[in-house]
């Protein structure tokens, strides 16, 4: 990947950015995991040109680098560019339209599966990539929510149910999504309690339910809450089946524009409440 490595030398030589957020390689040897069995690849900070050799880009690399954008502590370390897959420049968009990214933070080093990399320094060369991208739903994945879609009402409870029955309220799936990013998340609210901390029936349905709806119309169908998601709940059909809903009711997708209003949320950068800027 010596083209993705020059360009970061380049960026970084010339104080264009001051870290690369990319991928390198993981500590595990053809790691097997639920999902794949490639060896694992790990989010990389590179700071130092010396360092940028260390970046790969393989079918390993499939965490979406976004999440990163909204850590205090990588906001510190100054302006960013970041490896980005479809999936992340999407993010990068959506991030933008909600007022939590600018010109200013970043840019993307736009990378695919024939190892191009395309160096996009704005959000309108981001947009402007993105929309010669195939963005719809891929079939194998239409196929799997249309077989859901044939069960009943009563069928598909039933599934959920055994589903979230399983969930432990580990949060896995939040940490791993970059579109949630308050700083204080309802389910740490105690007053009210809108949801029980333990994990039982009732509260598991209402944590996955509620964290599905507040991504509606919003999530970018990246698949990190489900890879992180250690007991294997498929999220991502509940996410799909979203996406589906908003782009067939609204005629909207998320992740497609960095000024856009979302289809099924509000926000404000005056809004009174501090954990929501
Ligand atoms: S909800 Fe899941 S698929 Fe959607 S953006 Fe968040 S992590 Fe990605
Ligand atoms: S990652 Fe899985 S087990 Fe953990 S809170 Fe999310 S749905 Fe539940």
């Amino acid at each position: 990947m010596e083209t993705l490595a020059n360009i970061a030398r380049e960026l970084l030589a010339a104080g264009t950015v001051q870290t690369v957020i990319g991928y390198g390689h993981g500590s595990g040897e053809a790691a097997l995991t639920r999902t794949h069995t490639q060896t694992q690849a790990r989010a990389v900070f590179i700071r130092d040109v010396a360092k940028a050799g260390s970046l790969i880009f393989d079918a390993s690399c499939q965490q979406n680098l976004a999440v990163y954008l909204m850590k205090p502590e990588v906001r510190r370390l100054g302006k960013a560019a970041l490896v980005a897959t479809p999936a992340a420049l999407r993010t990068i968009l959506q991030l933008a339209a909600e007022n939590q990214v600018s010109d200013h933070d970043l840019l993307a080093l736009a990378v695919n599966g024939q190892g191009e990399v395309a160096l996009l320094a704005t959000l309108a060369a981001i947009e402007a990539h993105v929309a010669a991208l195939d963005n719809d739903l891929k079939p194998g994945e239409i196929a799997e929510l249309q077989k859901y879609a044939a069960l009943d009402l009563e069928q598909r409870r039933q599934f959920w149910e055994e589903q979230f029955s399983r969930c432990l309220k580990c949060y896995a799936c939040r940490g791993a999504c970059p579109l949630c990013y308050c700083s204080r998340c309802t389910v740490e609210c105690n007053q009210p309690q809108w949801i029980p901390v333990p994990a039982h029936d009732l509260g598991n349905l209402e944590w996955n339910v509620m964290r599905a709806m507040h991504l509606a119309g919003r999530c970018v169908n990246c698949g990190d809450c489900s890879r992180a998601c250690p007991v294997g709940i498929p999220l991502h059909l509940l996410n799909q089946k979203l996406i589906s809903e908003v782009l067939d009711n609204f005629d909207s997708r998320s992740g497609m524009a960095a000024k856009a209003d979302n289809a099924m949320s509000t926000f404000k950068p005056d809004d009174p409440e501090d954990f929501i800027r």
